[in-house]
């Protein structure tokens, strides 16, 4: 098919309105976002912050505001799987207040991102959480939501616009390596996600998240053998030498659920958090129980964050 200069020129210009002239659906819910970053910057400029006459405590004869402060910052990222089928689906669900769930970021399948809400303000994806003593990682972190219904891998175009996220949040708030985590080690209880399939070691190579030495694991599977030592007539063993190679990594006073808790992981539920570990970094098999293997990661893992 053969177009003309100008009927191409009103094609463009058609395709270009298509995407900016069309009415936002969400119009509403942004004006009442507004509203509420109002409220919020109108309780920020109330001082003093605390009222003097309403207060038991004894004030001095001033109110004095210190002239050297920031916005607080996000020291975490935590990440989701949002179990439901579709990106809209999730726009609405974090747009319908009775529902008091939200995340700063939704990226959908086809690598769209949608920011919901401004990195420095307390989304509401955690939950009931725990990582260390830190029992409030919505005040913490920022909340990343994956469009993937739960059971099935995560899109290409999906995780490559994550990794560019991830790197914008980590250069703009300087956060630590190891504190790029998923909502099932912050809440081994009740959550699973995101699911085994997500690439966490992939994302630990581009510095989001922490990796075991995996070499510690193949000597483990592959041994070196013994060497054996014969007496003088060649025939009899006298002494067996085991390469230092294969002799176990682990030494006897290791205790798992210490190791788990340096981590992060809260261990009052011992099987959840081992699940939750297990999901995170050995993926391909996930239960409530450790395995010889899953035990020397567990230890190279831990060192890492002592
Ligand atoms: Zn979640």
């Amino acid at each position: 098919m053969k177009y003309t200069s100008t009927a191409l020129f009103s094609l463009l210009l058609a395709s270009a309105c298509l995407y900016s002239c069309s009415p936002n659906p969400y119009a509403s819910t942004n004006r009442e976002h507004k509203k509420q970053l109002k409220a919020y910057s109108k309780q920020l400029r109330t001082v003093p912050a605390i009222d003097p006459e309403t207060s038991t405590l004894t004030f001095g004869e001033h109110w004095v505001g210190t002239t050297n402060f920031s916005l607080r910052r996000p020291n975490f990222v935590v990440i989701h799987h949002t179990a439901q089928n579709s990106t809209d689906h999730t726009l609405k669900t974090f747009t319908k207040p009775q529902t008091q769930v939200s995340a700063h970021y939704v990226i959908g399948r086809d690598g769209k991102v949608y920011h919901m809400l401004n990195d420095n303000l307390r989304a509401w994806h955690g939950g009931n959480s725990r990582w260390g003593n830190n029992t409030d990682l919505n005040s913490s972190s920022i909340g990343i939501e994956l469009d993937n219904n739960g059971a099935e891998p995560f899109e290409e175009a999906q995780i490559s616009s994550l990794l560019e996220v991830l790197a914008m949040l980590k250069e703009t708030h300087g956060i630590p390596a190891e504190n790029f985590i998923g909502h099932s080690d912050i809440a081994p209880v009740r959550k699973v996600d995101p699911n085994a399939t997500f690439p966490w070691k992939r994302l630990a190579e581009h510095g989001y998240g922490l990796w075991y030495d995996e070499g510690v694991v193949e000597q483990y599977l592959q041994p070196a053998a013994p060497i054996t030592v014969l007496d003088s007539t060649g025939t009899e063993p006298v002494l067996i030498l085991q390469p230092l190679d294969s002799i176990s990594t682990i030494p006897p006073h290791f205790n798992p659920k210490e190791a788990l808790r340096i981590i992060g992981y809260d261990t009052r539920d011992m099987p959840a958090a081992i699940r939750a570990f297990k999901l995170h970094f050995i993926q391909d098999e996930v239960s409530m129980e450790l395995t010889e293997k899953d035990k020397i990661i567990l230890y190279n893992l831990y060192q890492k964050y002592l």
